[in-house]
């Protein structure tokens, strides 16, 4: 027999981690990395944040897991304050991004299906996205590495370019439900959307009578320095689904909508064994309490702004390898030129230079620190990044 026990789905490197201090993760073999990937965007506190820590614990010695057929003050508690923090009027817990993805897909669907026009049940979504791996979500994308050898899949959904308003308002027929978005792509790229790209869909969807659904798993979650990126376009969704950051490591996702939206969603149509259950409450309300403040926000924009001024001094003195910074807050991405690879590059970093990045589309390196890094990180985050440049290109 040679396939392996952990089924072999994902190309793993070499830095096998055991422990986590802050911003950095230390391997099983004692060997310490800068760790400027957060389990891609998930630690947003950084490894044993003592708030975050305790507040499992705690809670795990006290109640771990009830069905969802009983009452949750946890849920109950923790939503309000969604709501209260957003545009939605009430949410569903999952324990992944794909899974709220999925209830976002379900929503809107159900939706049209309230206002008895069941047969407005097509997504309009964009080259490049990333939804998750669900055949629900793959279904959602475009992309052959994803969907080939799955198909059929779940029919409903229709691909055209990013940022390209045009094609998007060419594809509304009779049959369409709404868009299914990233403000910002992620695995894609870490390509925002352009504001008019993003308001322009809002507006289509309101001319039409569609739902603007914003998939924020990567992007949400004060990534960008607002708690999510849509505030900086300056609208709301009718429904969004969100993870990654949420829970901080705790795996926890959510799917937020308005009323309006989700006048589908009664009693019987949807469900969860774990979805919200009060330890991933409890890890959730620790985060929160730390990222729903608008100091720490200003921080986080501030930060972001600090690495990215940074970056960009990188890039003329490495501009055979780098040739752009993108991306908003602290999800960055550097663009590699035709000179390198953002894989290669980012395991060069990773094995001779002990920093984690992690690589996306169309040739990007993307950074998503912990929101909690300080001067001191970013400065050993470039001197890394240059040090690697440097030797990247001298071998290239
Ligand atoms: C990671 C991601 C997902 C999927 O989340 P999982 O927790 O892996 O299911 C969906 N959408 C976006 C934008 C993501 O970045």
């Amino acid at each position: 027999m040679t396939i392996t026990p952990l089924m072999p789905v994902y190309p793993r490197c070499g830095v096998r981690p055991v422990r986590g201090e802050g911003c950095y993760l230390i391997g099983e073999d004692g060997r310490r990395f800068l760790d400027f990937a957060s389990g891609i965007a998930v630690n947003i506190l950084g490894h044993g944040h003592p708030a975050l820590t305790k507040a499992i614990a705690d809670q795990a010695a006290t109640l771990i897991h009830v069905s969802n057929l009983y009452g949750s003050p946890q849920g109950e508690a923790l939503a309000q304050r969604l709501v209260d923090k957003t545009f939605a009027d009430t949410v569903f817990f999952t324990n992944s991004g794909a899974e709220a993805v999925e209830c976002a897909i379900k929503t809107a669907r159900r939706y049209h299906y309230a206002n008895g026009e069941p047969q407005r049940h097509k997504l309009i979504t964009f080259d490049n996205a990333f939804h998750g791996r669900t055949l629900g979500t793959i279904s959602a994308t475009s992309q052959p590495k994803m969907r080939d050898g799955f198909e059929p899949l779940l029919p409903g959904f229709t691909t055209v370019p990013f940022n390209d308003l045009a094609a998007a308002e060419a594809a509304i027929d009779d049959i369409t439900a709404g868009f299914l978005v990233e403000p910002v792509q992620g695995e894609g790229g870490v390509t925002p959307a352009t504001g008019e790209f993003l308001r322009g869909l809002r507006a289509l969807a309101d001319k039409h009578g569609l739902l603007l659904v914003l998939d924020e798993v990567q992007c949400g979650y004060a990534r960008t320095g607002t708690f999510f990126a849509h505030e900086q376009y300056g609208l709301t969704p009718d429904i969004m689904a969100v993870a990654k950051g949420i829970g901080g490591g705790f795996p926890l996702g959510a799917c937020l909508a308005t009323e309006e939206a989700a006048k589908g969603m009664v009693a019987g149509t949807h469900g969860s064994t774990y979805g919200g259950n009060p330890l991933a409450m409890a890890a959730a309300t620790a985060i929160m309490d730390v990222v729903v403040n608008d100091d720490f926000l200003a921080e986080v924009r501030a930060k972001g702004d600090r690495l990215r001024q940074a970056l960009e001094q990188l890039i003329p003195n490495h501009d055979t390898i780098f040739e752009g910074v993108r991306g908003l807050g602290l999800m960055l991405g550097l663009k590699l030129t035709d000179k390198a690879v953002a894989r290669d590059f980012v395991a060069h970093l990773r094995d001779n230079h002990g920093l984690l990045t992690v690589a996306a589309g169309e040739n990007v390196v993307r950074i998503l620190p912990p929101l909690v890094i300080e001067g001191t990180h970013i400065a050993e985050a470039i001197e890394k990044l240059s040090a690697g440049a440097r030797d990247y290109e001298a071998a290239a």
